[in-house]
Parts: C-alpha cells; structure tokens; sequence
C-alpha cells in the first residue's frame, strides 16, 4: 500500500477574508514508512491530517491509497477506505467518550465496523487489542477518567487498530503526555508499525520528536511544504533556512557542542494565513531574505536525490551541506 498526496488544497472562507490553510502539498509514503509532517502551529499539518482521513472536504487535489482516491470519495465507497486509514489524535481524553468504559469504547468500533460477530468473539477482541497495546483485559472495566494519560492514549491507539487500517495518521500523538511516559508511547508506535506493516503520517511541531520514527520528513510553513526528504538529513543538516531554524530549536544535549553551534534564530510571528506573505512565503522571518525572495515565489527543487527545497538560494547559503547531501544520497 502506498500512500500518495498530490497538490491538496484546503482554503477556509472567513468573514476576514480566505484562509489557504493547506495550499498545494504532495508527498508519498511508502507502505511500513513513517513520514513526519513538521512544523509551527497553524502551518496546515493538523488540516492536512483531518483530510488524510476526510473529517475535512479537501477544496482539491488527491489522496491516494493504492491508486484509489480518498478525497471525494462518496457513501460506501467512502467507509470502506476510511476503514484502510485511521487517525490517533493528540489529546486521548478529549476523544474518548467518558460514559463509555474502555471494552465499551472499542467493541463499539467492532461492532459498527462489523468486524466480530457476537459477544464472545467481541471480547475476545478487545482483550487481544489491549495486548497489542501492552495493556491487559483488566482495563476492558475502567472508564477513561479512572486511566493515566498514557493508558488513555494507549486506548485511543487500540481503537484506531481496531479497524485494522492499513495506514494511521498520528497527530502529535504524545505531545499532551507526560514527558517520562512519551519514549513509551513512541516505542509501542514503532514497534506496531513493524509488526504490523502500518504505514504512519507522523505529526508534530517538534522536529526532534520526528526524527526518531520517520523514514522521511516534510517540513510545512503557511500551508506548504518548503522542504522534504530522508529523516537524516532533515533533521541534522537541512538546506532551507525554515527548517535549519526548527532543528536548532532542538537543544543539543552536549554543553560543548551546544556553544560551537551556529545557530539561525527563528524570530516573529508565523504571518497570517489570510494575508501570507507575496514571494518567499519565509521571507518575513528569514535572516537570509534579499531582495528577490521578496517577488519570486520559490518552487521546490531537487537538489540531492529524494530532497526537495523551495529556497532561492540552498545552493549559495549551505554549499558545503549541499555537497555532503548529494555525496550521501547519491
Ligand atoms: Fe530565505 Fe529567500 Fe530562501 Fe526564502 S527564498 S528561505 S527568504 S533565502
């Protein structure tokens, strides 16, 4: 199974004036691969997500999986891949319904899906998907408030395996989990992906996060993708100045290699989406910016195999980078 987005667009009509939430974003991933989808809050990546598994109506473009096409699927044909494409949300409690035990929450699922027949084989199910999320058949009984943050977020991913799907959009999945319980969570998602051959779309606003589960990664600004490639690369030694701000936001762990650093600062505001900047959709905050960043949009081009930039100037700025990644890739 293969997942491929091309050109998605999702603008937002306000009394202020169009939203282009998302505004032309295309990736593939490959099925048992991880993309991570980075970026600033209000970047697009949550909107992209919600089309990925139709809770929002694309304005255009396509989502395909295995050459089929998601974005306006109608009726059956319309449940029968949201079946194949699941979604975890960020805050487990918030999509639990809390008047539901756990058994309750996901026989529900396995019953409106039809994937059981009877209560027997019902909560046989249940027991075996609380296993696959390293819980056992006690918690079938609790109800969410009686669960930590990471049992309910182990809940949430149950129930998005319920279906068994073949690709799960992760919404920054761990992001409202205690910090000692997050490796936990990342480690149960990357061992569910391998045992199982799910295809993930990883979200989140922390590159650091990303880099430890994603094969590749796309970075999003103002709803689009300014730079994409294999996880290495993007996370130690990316070529579009955006992206070379979210990695040194990631502190680095060692004092001395922290202080040789050189470090692009990431100041302002993310623009207004109504109103995105003309030229360089960057340009406002980059400290790079010349005159023609100003009226030139910048497409993205492949400057090292299987790594897309939309800078005018990677070449110029980051040569030795360049040379490195095209050494590596090719
Ligand atoms: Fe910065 Fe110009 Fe490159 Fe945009 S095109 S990222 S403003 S240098």
């Amino acid at each position: 199974m293969t997942l491929v987005v091309e050109d998605l667009v999702k603008h937002f009509r306000t009394r202020d004036g169009i939203v282009r939430a998302v505004d032309g974003v295309s990736f593939t991933v490959e099925r048992g691969q991880t993309l991570g989808l980075v970026g600033e809050s209000g970047c697009g990546k949550s909107t992209t997500a919600r089309m990925l598994v139709r809770l929002d109506q694309p304005t255009s473009g396509r989502i395909l999986l295995d050459g089929e096409d998601v974005a306006f699927a109608r009726g059956a044909t319309l449940s029968k891949l949201r079946g194949r494409i699941q979604m975890v949300f960020q805050d487990p409690y918030a999509s639990l319904d809390p008047r539901l035990t756990v058994g309750q929450t996901l026989g529900e699922v396995l019953t409106v899906r039809r994937m059981v027949d009877g209560d027997a084989q019902r909560r046989t199910r249940v027991n075996e998907l609380l296993e696959m999320v390293g819980m056992t058949a006690s918690v079938a009984g609790r109800y969410p408030h009686q669960l930590s943050g990471g049992q309910r977020q182990r809940v949430g991913i149950a129930r998005a395996l319920a279906v068994e799907p073949e690709v799960m959009v992760l919404d920054e999945p761990v992001s409202a989990l205690d910090v000692s319980v997050r490796a936990e969570v990342m480690n149960l998602l990357t061992r569910l992906r391998d045992e199982l051959g799910l295809t993930y779309v990883f979200i989140s606003h922390d590159l650091g996060m990303v880099r430890h589960i994603s094969d590749r990664i796309a970075v999003m600004y103002l709803g689009r993708v300014l730079e994409i490639g294999g996880w290495r690369a993007l996370s130690d030694d990316p070529l579009h100045p955006y992206t070379r701000s979210l990695r040194d936001a990631v502190p680095v762990p060692d004092p001395e290699l922290e202080a040789q650093r050189q470090v692009v600062e990431l100041g302002g505001e993310v623009p207004d989406a109504i109103n995105p900047p003309a030229g360089c959709l960057f340009h406002t905050r980059c400290p790079y910016v010349e005159d023609r960043c100003r009226v030139e949009t910048p497409t993205l081009r492949e400057l090292a195999p299987r790594h897309q930039v939309a800078c005018h100037f990677s070449e110029r700025l980051f040569p030795d980078v360049l040379a490195e990644a095209q050494q590596v890739s090719g």
